[in-house]
Parts: structure tokens; C-alpha cells; sequence
């Protein structure tokens, strides 16, 4: 098989998967390994699960694509599952991650722009990830993504996250918004300090802009609640969502209240596939698995199990520094090469993924069973046992 005709964007494993059933990928010599990585953080019901195939299967005997000239059943039943199921009621869809912090940059734009034209200014976080194009790129607050694509959008302005006298220092009349992972996910796994984002909410409020959080990561379930930010207790303007939504298939989404979404008028945005009925039918199906099967509930508690295992690892190998993250999206902290890790896993059947310079992230699937922790922390303390 020849590979010469992909594009050469990916550090890649010398392995070529072939099928996956719940938490398991078999590549195509029939080796099974454990998906932790789950796409990254993707396949938030495993691989092949029966209640998105059959959505597939159907939606796809109905309808799969129709233009956003016209009205169709799933997008406005989605777009009503997640107003339900959240504090906003106004939502754009596209089909990606970087599509959804677009749309977010751009809303937080047109509202500024809407009181004075000087209002233009976004604020992002030093170590953040949004995406790679070339909006969400600007925003990424870290060199390596950014150095060889200058010159990057103009009225931008970094901050360094979960520091409040920073954040002060660099806001006011003329910021339209203000970006935040609630958890810095490609970053390293490091947690938004409650009192940063409070205070970022307030000053958001004070000056009239946009609170933007970018959930592509951490949202759909992945902190023990649906959206990220329920777990944190501070409700931002924006919503961006992709990655778990589609639970495989692509699709991104971008939730607002009224006061933001009304900024946005016809012709100012717009995506060809967004909203298509066929992705948007198989996240219905994802969601009401999520939430409705209790599936999200039961994060914290599978959470609590897997953390107090790495904490017996940390106590016994000297290689773990700390335990990082949140429900089921979990570090762990080396001062090794966390690429030397993840390695030696994948050898012995264990996908997992770094984050980061110094850690090896975790993301299982949301309904991954007990026995299947077990399994890979098996694989993983064999692993660590050779440091
Ligand atoms: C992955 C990711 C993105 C980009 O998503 P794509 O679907 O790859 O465009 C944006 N923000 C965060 C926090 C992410 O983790």
C-alpha cells in the first residue's frame, strides 16, 4: 500500500487500523489494542456504537444533504436538544472544531463592531489551542502552531491564562471578546482556575464583550457534565463545540445567548455542509445516549476510579509528577519524554496521546467499562514499571 499520495501534516504511528468495536481498535494485521486516545476525544461512545450506526443507516436511506437555503428536521431538532440542555438558545452549525471558534471570533467581531469601530480586539490565552485556520490559528497561543504562518490576524492580544491581573491589565473598551479553554487540553491538560473565569465573566460584563469558551475538547460529557462549563459554575456567551458531538461524525457547533447571537445577520456567516441532516441526526442520537442513558453521569465516578489508581502510580514511579485534568480527560504529568511513554503503550496495545511538553493525556470513551480501566492501566504500569 502506498502512502506517497497523503500530504505530509502528521507525525505518525507505522500502523494502519482497519475496524473498532466500544474501546477496542484492530489494525489491519488484526492487533487489538485500547483506544484511549479516541480520535482525541472523538468517540465519546467507543467505535461502532449500534445506536449511531443505525441513525447512519436510516438518516441516510432519507436525507443527507440539503443547502441551509432551505429548512431540515434533524438541524432544528438538534439545535432544540442543545438550547434544552444548556443556558443558550441560539446555535450555528459547521463541521469542525476551528469552523466553530471561527464563527465564535467572528460573532465576537460583528458585535463590537456593531457599538463602535474601534471595538476589535480578542483576547486569547498564552499555551491555548483553537484550531488551525488561520482565525483560530491567530488565536493559538503557542509558537510552535503560529511561527510559519505569519503575518496572523490583526487585533489580537495574549494574556496569560488563569492570571487575573494580566487579564485587567489587557482589557477594556476596545475588546470584542475574550477566548478561554476551560481546560487547556493540546496544552497539557491544566485547568481554568474557577476565580479566573469568574473574573473573567465579570470583566467581560464590564466592558461589553464577548465570554467565549472553547469546549471543542473538554465539552460533550468529557468533565462529568454535558458542556465543560457547568462544572465550573460561570456561563460564557459562546459556546464551541465539535470533536464528542458527532461522536465520530463531523460536525462543530456554536452556542450563544441572544445577546450575542444577535449580531449576526443574513449573509454575515454561513457554512455549505453545517447542519446537514445527517450529521446533525447522528448527534441527536449521540446526545440523547449522553444524557438520557446517564452516560454523563457516571463520568465523575469512572473519573474517580481511574485517578486513584494513577495515584498508587504516582506513589510507586518516580517518572509521575502529578495527575492533571478532569473527569475523562486525564494526564499525567512526567519529567520524561511523555513521547516515550505513549510508545512503549502502543507497543504493547494502549493508545494514548501527548499533550503538551510534559504529558501523556488520557481520553477513553465516556461509557468505557471498569474492566477495560483496568486492562489499560495494567499496560500502563508495566510500561512505567521500566523507568
Ligand atoms: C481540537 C481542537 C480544536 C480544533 O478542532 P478541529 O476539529 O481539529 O478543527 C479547537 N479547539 C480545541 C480546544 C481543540 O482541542
Amino acid at each position: 500500500m502506498s502512502k506517497s499520495n497523503i500530504m505530509n501534516t502528521y507525525g505518525r504511528f507505522d500502523v494502519t487500523f482497519e475496524k473498532g468495536l466500544g474501546s477496542k481498535v484492530y489494525d489491519t494485521k488484526g492487533k487489538e489494542y485500547i483506544d484511549f486516545v479516541c480520535g482525541v476525544a472523538v468517540n465519546c461512545l467507543g467505535h461502532s456504537h449500534p445506536s449511531i450506526n443505525k441513525v447512519l443507516n436510516e438518516q441516510s436511506n432519507k436525507l443527507i444533504h440539503v443547502s441551509n437555503l432551505y429548512w431540515n428536521i434533524p438541524q432544528i431538532n438538534l439545535a432544540k436538544k442543545l438550547a434544552v440542555y444548556s443556558d443558550h438558545d441560539q446555535v450555528f452549525f459547521c463541521n469542525s472544531g476551528t469552523e466553530a471558534v471561527e464563527t465564535g471570533l467572528k460573532l465576537a467581531r460583528k458585535y463590537g463592531k456593531l457599538q463602535s469601530s474601534t471595538k476589535n480586539t480578542i483576547i486569547y490565552m498564552k499555551n491555548s489551542f483553537h484550531g488551525r485556520t488561520l482565525g483560530a490559528l491567530s488565536v493559538t497561543g503557542q509558537e510552535k502552531y503560529q511561527k510559519d504562518f505569519m503575518p496572523l490576524m490583526k487585533g489580537i492580544k495574549a494574556v496569560s491564562f488563569n492570571n487575573i491581573k494580566d487579564l485587567k491589565e489587557n482589557i477594556n473598551e476596545d475588546t470584542c471578546g475574550v477566548i478561554i479553554e476551560p481546560i487547556q487540553g493540546e496544552g497539557g491538560l491544566i485547568k481554568a482556575e474557577k476565580g479566573f473565569l469568574q473574573e473573567a465573566r465579570a470583566l467581560c460584563d464590564q466592558f461589553d464583550a464577548l465570554l467565549i469558551f472553547d469546549e471543542v475538547q473538554c465539552g460533550i460529557g468529557r468533565t462529568g457534565t454535558l458542556f465543560a462549563y457547568e462544572s465550573f459554575g460561570v456561563i460564557p456567551d459562546v459556546i464551541c463545540m465539535a470533536k464528542g458531538l458527532g461522536g465520530g461524525f463531523p460536525i462543530g457547533a456554536t452556542l450563544a445567548n441572544q445577546k450575542a447571537s444577535s449580531a449576526f445577520s443574513p449573509g454575515d456567516h454561513g457554512c455549505t455542509f453545517g447542519g446537514n441532516p445527517l450529521a446533525c441526526a447522528v448527534s441527536l442520537a449521540v446526545l440523547e445516549e449522553l444524557v438520557d442513558k446517564g452516560i454523563v453521569d457516571e463520568v465523575n465516578e469512572k473519573s474517580g476510579y481511574f485517578v486513584e489508581k494513577l495515584e498508587i502510580l504516582k506513589s510507586k514511579y518516580n517518572v509521575i509528577e502529578d495527575i492533571q485534568g478532569m473527569g475523562l480527560m486525564l494526564g499525567i504529568k512526567v519529567n520524561i519524554e511523555p513521547k516515550s511513554i505513549v510508545n512503549k503503550c502502543f507497543e504493547k496495545g494502549l493508545l494514548l496521546v501527548g499533550a503538551g511538553k510534559d504529558v501523556v493525556r488520557i481520553l477513553p470513551p465516556l461509557n468505557v467499562k471498569k474492566e477495560e480501566i483496568d486492562e489499560a492501566f495494567e499496560i500502563l504500569e508495566n510500561v512505567l514499571a521500566d523507568y
